[in-house]
């Protein structure tokens, strides 16, 4: 069985690791897993390519990530950071710790050899044993940019890269969210293959706007998505109306999406109706969604989508693999 999964961060890296342990625990024999990353949250910070998303999935299948933090490195330390910052250098809201900038050392060494980000991705997962195969969605600079209010600019507004909006800014109201380069980006090799090969695709719960929603708006991907023979079943990031963690909320209104299950279940959209997905878990709080979802052409059931342990992240895969299955029987 191959499957495929659109994925950001945390809230996918946790997926992930849950689908990975599900696979291997099921009767699924050799079952391939390929995880398509979102590298619209990637920076240059000090000369550095930084891939959050990336590294992130990396992290946290390989057994490196701070279990704590949900990002970076365990056993970190901050020395760089901290002389960084007795220069007077910024940015200085960055965490940038001493083991996670040798991740980043060899990625932007290997740049400047040529190295398209893909080849530079599977050299840096080869350290780690992920069991899954993660692959950058484009090689192409897409960065996304957010609109915020700016009493001291000539319209009043700015826009700021994601990761200043998110970590220095904290998520104030954000007026749109532009993948900046998506336009002219070409998906990264593999990504096509992996989502029209695949017998199950899986849109993990990361958020929709800058981890799937950028993932989808490289020309080819969306496409490949609403073509492809596999069942495509999607998880809530959205549990009674909360993103749990993070600030999925902050950005949702910018896109014209209500913070709900239901909301973002209709936002992807079924196949059968020119939509990107078949099948849309929400939590069990958010039952009252379904009738709503099924309306809208949706397989759709309640399950617990709380991620709080691997226990957990490997039910909710299995449940979203076992939902796939019952599409794929359906349309067989
Ligand atoms: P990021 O790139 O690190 O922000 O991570 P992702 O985009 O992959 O995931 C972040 C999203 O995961 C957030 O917007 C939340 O809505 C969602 N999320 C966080 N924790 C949970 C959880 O326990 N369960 C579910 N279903 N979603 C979650
Ligand atoms: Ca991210």
């Amino acid at each position: 069985m191959k499957v495929a999964v659109l994925s950001g961060g945390i809230g996918g890296a946790r997926f992930v690791a849950g689908l990975r342990d599900a696979l291997a625990t099921g009767d699924q024999d050799e079952a391939q897993v390929t995880v398509v990353g979102n590298t619209a949250d990637d920076i240059w910070l000090f000369g550095l390519r930084v891939c959050p998303d990336l590294d992130t999935v990396m992290y946290t299948l390989g057994g490196g990530i701070d279990p704590d933090r949900g990002w970076g490195r365990r056993d970190e330390t901050w020395h760089a950071k901290e002389e960084l910052a007795a220069y007077g250098v910024e940015p200085a809201w960055f965490g940038l710790g001493d083991r996670d900038l040798a991740t980043h050392l060899v990625r932007t060494q290997m740049l400047g050899a040529g190295y398209p980000l893909s080849e530079i991705t599977a050299a840096l997962c080869a350290r780690w044993d992920l069991g899954v195969t993660l692959i950058p969605m484009t090689d192409d600079r897409v960065e996304t940019h957010v609109v915020i209010d700016d009493a001291g600019a000539p319209d009043g507004r700015r826009a700021v890269h994601f990761q200043e909006y998110w970590v220095r800014l904290h998520a104030p109201v954000a007026h749109a969210v532009v993948p900046v380069g998506a336009d002219k980006a070409s998906p990264g090799p593999g990504v096509l293959e992996a989502i029209a090969d695949a017998d199950v695709l899986l849109v993990s719960p990361s958020n929709p706007v800058v981890s799937v929603g950028t993932i989808l708006a490289v020309p080819g991907i969306a496409d490949a998505v609403r073509s492809t023979g596999a069942a495509v079943v999607g998880v809530s990031p959205i549990i009674s109306g909360s993103p749990v963690r993070g600030m999925a909320d902050r950005l949702l209104p910018a896109i014209g999406v209500d913070v709900s299950a239901a909301a973002v279940g209709v936002h992807y959209g079924a196949r059968s109706h020119g939509g990107l997905i078949d099948g849309w878990l929400v939590d069990d709080s958010d039952s009252d969604a379904l009738p709503e979802l099924t309306d809208a052409g949706l397989l759709a059931r309640a399950v617990p989508l709380y991620l709080s342990d691997r226990d957990t992240s490997r039910a909710l895969a299995a449940e979203a693999v076992e939902l796939a299955g019952s599409i794929r029987r359906n349309a067989g």
